[in-house]
């Protein structure tokens, strides 16, 4: 009965800007077209001005684009999974990049591929990768694979166990299977391609990760690692192969010594190369860079267009974090990188339980045989901080009965070697290290990991940790405390507060877990830090 509501008056949002939940957007935005038609119509009547051709046009868009508009809508969109390639829109893609954690920084940056189908390998190395079972590329694959089949350098950032290697070597052969076949005439100027690691086990383990795919392909691999005749790995390079896995003091060895050049080697790979700096290789590492031609590496100016007939030197280095040092290096030798980053850098996995112990150093001994009593068959890893623990705590364990066996820096290449197949064979499920075996090395189904001695600070007891929970499984991981440790309490509290492990009350109401060492509670950054946005 009331007039005010026999002309209700519909709110224009903003002039189409907005829109009303709950309503078609698309009913609404041609709404709104509509009505500013009939705005402009009544505006033209009063000032009697026709209507101009570009007006109609322009009209005519609008209508269109709101026919167009937003024709998503979440009832009907299917999941990114279940469309094909050429369907996939950009929100797709957003989604795909959350779903494996995957971000970069960068310009230029290809599509990640879904899947080994939708990659650019050649079938040869597709049926390589069926035949190492692998079904599905993991997110740091995904990523970096398309990049590296553009010889874009790539820094890539992802927590150990995530199939890193691989992404390098599948690109690595690729580009090697476009060159020439290695023959008397090039086999002198060197390898083709150089993947440098901090230990030899890792450059043994990148060495079997690789020969599963290049033997496929007649590619020769030489491992180039301290601890055998260098006479004998000089005489193995010269012999002709496409790819040298060194460790880089060695490899300088061996290049100043003459017994092998990098004249034709292009591709260059630095895995773990936070722990070769951390190792003091820094100079080495910088020393082979130097050895490689220069003249190929890509121009400074990014924006400047690559000869695709050129072949230029293409760089990858894979890090768990970005320390200065780190940063320093890819300035220096990589061209216009993509850094592609899975999951938060640094951070322990979510998979592995945390547990730390406060206790007197004389009860280490007796904590850990209850430890390993209560786990029975399973695999662990003890951390203990010098060979002399390792070889004391091990003693003890063997005779209690344990299958135990040692991997520490004062054993010979042979029987490190020995010490990690028995392990992996089981033969022994128990192994006590030192940090040699702290990075990279990839020994599956660990399923408990012990620091017997907590280390000196937070990225090896990450690292550490990181041996177990891999591949999707679920570890734990349980450190031993005593109040020698203060230097890292700080940082192992807010560890476990991030991970939502219980922080024992001896630790949280410790005066040193509440302070960072050094008096300044959280520094603010400086220059050199590198943040990664997400
Ligand atoms: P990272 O260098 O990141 O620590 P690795 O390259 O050593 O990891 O790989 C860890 C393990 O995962 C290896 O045993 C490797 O064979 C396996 N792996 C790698 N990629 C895949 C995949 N796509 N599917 C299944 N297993 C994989
Ligand atoms: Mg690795």
């Amino acid at each position: 009965m009331n007039v005010l509501y026999q002309n209700p008056h519909e709110a224009q949002l903003l002039f189409g800007r907005g829109f009303r939940a709950g309503m078609d957007r698309r009913e609404q935005k041609k709404l709104a077209a509509k009505n500013e038609k009939d705005m402009r119509d009544e505006f033209r009547k009063k000032e009697g001005v026709d209507e101009k051709p570009e007006e109609v046009a322009a009209q005519k868009l609008k209508e269109e684009a709101a026919d167009l508009y937003d024709t998503f809508d979440m009832r009907v969109d299917r999941h990114w999974s279940e469309k094909k390639l050429e369907e996939m829109t950009e929100r797709d893609w957003r989604i795909f990049r959350e779903d494996y954690n995957i971000s970069y920084k960068g310009s230029k940056i290809p599509r990640p591929m879904r899947s080994w189908e939708e990659s650019k390998l050649t079938s040869e190395l597709l049926k390589s990768v069926e035949r190492a079972g692998y079904k599905k590329p993991s997110p740091i694959q995904m990523a970096a694979i398309p990049l590296g089949l553009q010889q874009r350098d790539v820094i890539g950032i992802a927590e150990t166990g995530s199939g890193k290697t691989c992404a390098f070597v599948l690109p690595m052969l690729t580009y090697i299977s476009r060159l020439p076949p290695m023959s008397e005439e090039n086999e002198a100027e060197g390898p083709y391609a150089v993947v440098m690691a901090p230990t030899r086990e890792l450059a043994q383990q990148i060495e079997d990760e690789t020969v599963k795919f290049a033997h496929y392909l007649g590619i020769k691999v030489v491992s180039i690692v301290g601890g055998q005749s260098i006479e004998e790995q000089g005489f193995r390079i010269r012999q002709g192969c496409e790819v040298v896995i060194a460790t880089p003091g060695r490899l300088i060895d061996c290049l100043e010594r003459r017994y092998a050049v990098l004249n034709q080697c292009n591709y260059v790979v630095l895995d773990e190369a936070d722990r070769m700096i951390d190792m003091g290789f820094e100079p080495q590492v910088m020393g082979v860079l130097d050895a490689m031609p220069s003249s190929n590496l890509k121009p400074e100016n990014e924006d400047e267009e690559l000869d695709e007939k050129k072949i230029y030197r293409t760089t990858y280095m894979f890090s768990a974090t970005m320390p200065p040092a780190v940063e320093r290096l890819a300035r220096k030798y990589l061209r216009n990188p993509v850094v592609v980053t899975i999951g938060t850098a640094g951070k322990a996995t979510d998979l592995i339980t945390q547990h730390v112990i406060m206790m007197k150093e004389s009860e280490k001994s007796y904590r850990l045989n209850r430890l390993l009593e209560e786990a029975g068959d399973k695999t662990a890893i003890v951390f203990v901080n010098t060979k002399k623990n390792a070889d004391m705590v091990a003693k003890n364990l063997d005779k209690l009965g344990f299958r135990v066996t040692t991997l520490h820096g004062g054993k010979s290449q042979e029987q490190r070697e020995i010490s990690l197949e028995g392990f992996r064979t089981k033969r022994y499920n128990v192994l006590v290290a030192t940090d040699v075996a702290g990075r990279g090395i990839d020994i599956p189904d660990v399923a408990h990991v012990i620091n017997y001695d907590m280390p000196g600070n937070i990225e090896m007891y990450t690292h550490r940790i990181g041996r177990t929970g891999r591949a999707g499984k679920t570890g734990v991981a349980t450190t031993f405390l005593t109040h020698g440790d203060s230097d890292v309490f700080y940082d192992l509290k807010q560890m476990l507060i991030q991970n939502n492990s219980p922080v024992p009350p001896e630790l949280a109401k410790h005066e040193a877990s509440k302070f960072k060492p050094g008096g300044i509670p959280d520094r603010p950054p400086r220059r050199n830090d590198t943040v990664f946005a997400h």
